[in-house]
């Protein structure tokens, strides 16, 4: 059927299905805040294989080509490793060579999939509201307007299209703060090169406190050995690691903070805790413009929860509905299965039908993201579990929580 589609927010999930719809035909526009989409924060971004297969269905084989000579490889890493707070190691994870999944930077996937949308990108817009009477509305800060026969909300956590959808907040804070940052592996002394490996790993203390080594390397662990094609941001063997706390008056402080002096603070904070100095060298020597802190934000895990409206002519994907912590790695690649869905769901429609097509794609939307909050949480419970005086002590022995937060990240 012939349609014009809005989508609200250009980030991961809204450019990817603003590449589909553009490539099967739809008119389409894709409204960002942002100005220039390179210019945003974010790390490394997992997309495992069912992500994979949904982007091959949105955008041209070169784009996909092009994004796998930009990702690393889990399959080329070693096992994941599990720390205690003074290095002990505990165990492993498992075998990674049968894995499909790739880690690529948040800013490589982000330009490429804006450069399948093309002039359909348009930037600078902030949507303040949307509005459904009649043909639905987008209402943009500069007091403009458009409208269209369908609207997505593609707008992220803090969604403005399914607060109006849900008549109110759809997540709310999970109970952790994170902080975020990349350290190449080349600036760690050799025995912490050697400890941590070519590999993940992984430390849960006691008190809640967690630190999390994602390991990325789009040159030496190439997905696809093309490097005419390669358009990673990080350039060399490079740790991304994000430490976890349990919210409370004292993080609360620190969240305001960036930069060197959030990186000081979070030192502070593991050293008060008893973490030995060089499990702490990775933050230390990170780059310190790199240092951010963000607040884990969750929907509800029960899939009876999510999508609470009726399907109408203005919908939604991705964190606006499904808001995941990045403890499972699975948020993007649950926005890029919606788009790909409702992709799906629109060609087989006509414009009678377009709100059962609507109704069906919010059903399955409804199951995906209950599925990724159902294993993201889990870490996020056993982090906050570890804040109790049951938990601390058991953190303290260690062994038998850490094998089981190495069995619940698979
Ligand atoms: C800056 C940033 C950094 C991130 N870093 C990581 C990371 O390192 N690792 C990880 O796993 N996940 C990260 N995420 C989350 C991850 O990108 C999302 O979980 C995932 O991509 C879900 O995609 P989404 O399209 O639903 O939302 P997002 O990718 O979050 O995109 C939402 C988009 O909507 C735009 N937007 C919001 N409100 C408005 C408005 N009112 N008007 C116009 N535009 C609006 C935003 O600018 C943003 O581009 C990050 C998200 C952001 C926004």
């Amino acid at each position: 059927m012939s349609m014009r589609v809005a989508v609200v927010g250009g980030g991961i999930g809204g450019l990817a299905l603003g590449a589909g719809l553009r490539r099967s035909g739809y008119e389409v526009a894709v409204f960002d805040r942002d100005t220039d989409v390179a210019a945003t924060g974010g790390y490394h971004i997992t997309l495992d294989q069912r992500a994979q297969s949904a982007l091959e269905r949105l955008v041209a084989p070169e784009i996909v080509r092009r994004l796998l000579a930009s990702g690393s490889a889990l399959r080329m890493r070693d096992r994941d490793a599990f720390w205690d707070r003074r290095g002990r190691l505990l165990g492993h994870g498992p075998d990674l060579t049968g894995s499909a999944s790739i880690d690529v930077d948040r800013i490589t996937l982000r330009t490429l999939l804006a450069e399948a949308v093309g002039e359909d990108l348009h930037l600078g817009r902030e949507v303040s509201g949307v509005d459904q009477r009649g043909t639905p509305r987008v209402t943009f800060t500069d007091g403009t307007s458009v409208t269209a026969d369908l609207v997505v909300g593609a707008d992220g956590t803090h969604s403005v299209v399914a607060r109006h959808l849900a008549a109110g907040p759809t997540s709310r804070p999970a109970g952790i703060i994170g902080f975020s940052g990349r350290t190449r592996r080349t600036d760690l002394s050799p025995a912490e090169q050697q400890r941590l490996g070519l590999r993940s790993s992984m430390a849960i203390g006691p008190r809640g406190a967690a630190l999390y080594i994602g390991y990325l390397d789009p040159v030496g662990n190439a997905a696809l050995d093309a490097p005419e094609l390669r358009m990673s941001v990080t350039t060399g063997p490079t740790y991304i690691w994000g430490a976890m706390f349990p919210e409370s008056a004292r993080t609360d402080a620190l969240r305001d903070l960036s930069g060197a002096r959030s990186q000081g603070a979070l030192l502070d904070r593991f050293r008060d805790q008893g973490w030995a100095e060089h499990v702490l060298e990775v933050i230390a020597r990170a780059d310190p413009s790199s240092v951010a802190a963000f607040r884990f934000n969750a929907a509800s895990t029960r899939a009876a929860d999510l999508v609470p409206w009726n399907a109408s002519r203005i919908t939604a994907l991705g964190d606006a509905v499904h808001a995941t912590p990045p403890t499972a790695g699975m948020g993007a690649g649950a926005a890029i299965r919606d788009a790909a869905d409702l992709l799906h769901h629109l060609d087989a429609t006509t414009e009678a039908t377009l709100i059962e097509a609507i109704t069906r794609y919010e059903a399955r939307m409804r199951e995906r993201g209950a599925e990724i909050l159902t294993t993201a949480m889990k870490t996020v419970r056993l982090i906050l579990a570890t804040d109790t005086t049951l938990g601390a002590a058991a953190t303290t022995v260690a062994t038998p929580l850490l094998a089981a937060a190495a069995r619940l990240r698979r």
